[in-house]
């Protein structure tokens, strides 16, 4: 599969590749997970809830963030048509099989394990991060009990603001688990300094 094919402009769009599959007896084994009003990757059901947001079923599928990789590679003569795509994300594509036997890819898919939305997966990397950083945690509590939830939650969204603004400085861009536990533990300190201000502008 070329890891280059998915910004290729020569090929059919997300929703006629969507719609090929929706009626094809091949249905099961290459799109289990395939819903035609709703993207997500075939292989994994991976999808994002910011996609739903088009109008219109066409519209949603060219938002989702997926990738058209071939089922037999271009590089060993697979054609660019919506019978040998498929809608994968991102991982599952760089998982996939370069591989001429199409059946290959079908077994493949077959063992591929469910993979959560796009963000619930967000949650659960800052979850995972909040686990490592009790004042966190704390800090979080303190500003509940004090201000009621919807203000602290105002607060501490501005407070994060300014740590990401931090963090893309020194980081570059991307989020990697170390990152978020170091914004969480910055995020505490500053709350308990500011005793939760924050600027006006930094509204969510
Ligand atoms: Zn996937």
């Amino acid at each position: 599969m070329s890891r280059q094919s998915g910004q290729r402009t020569d090929m059919p769009d997300k929703w006629t590749i969507a719609r090929y599959w929706a009626g094809s007896p091949e249905r099961e084994r290459f799109a289990p997970w395939l819903v035609p009003d709703r993207p997500c990757c075939f292989a994994c059901g991976w999808f994002g809830e910011k996609w739903e947001k088009a109008a219109t079923a066409k519209g949603r599928w060219g938002a989702a963030r997926l990738d058209r990789a071939h089922i037999v590679p271009d590089s060993l003569g697979g054609p660019a048509t919506a019978d040998n795509l498929l809608l994968l994300c991102k991982r599952c594509h760089e998982d996939s099989p370069d591989w001429p036997d199409p059946e290959e890819m079908a077994r493949w898919i077959a063992r591929r394990e469910e993979r959560p939305s796009r963000e619930m997966e967000t949650f659960m990397a800052w979850f995972a991060a909040a686990e490592e950083v009790p004042e966190f945690k704390e800090t979080l509590a303190s500003l509940f009990e004090r201000y009621g939830a919807d203000e602290a939650a105002r607060r501490v969204k501005g407070i994060m603001r300014a740590q990401f603004d931090q963090a893309g400085t020194h980081f570059g861009i991307g989020i990697s688990p170390g990152t978020r536990v170091a914004i969480l533990r910055s995020a505490a300190v500053r709350a308990l300094d500011g005793g939760g201000a924050c600027a006006p502008d930094a509204e969510l």
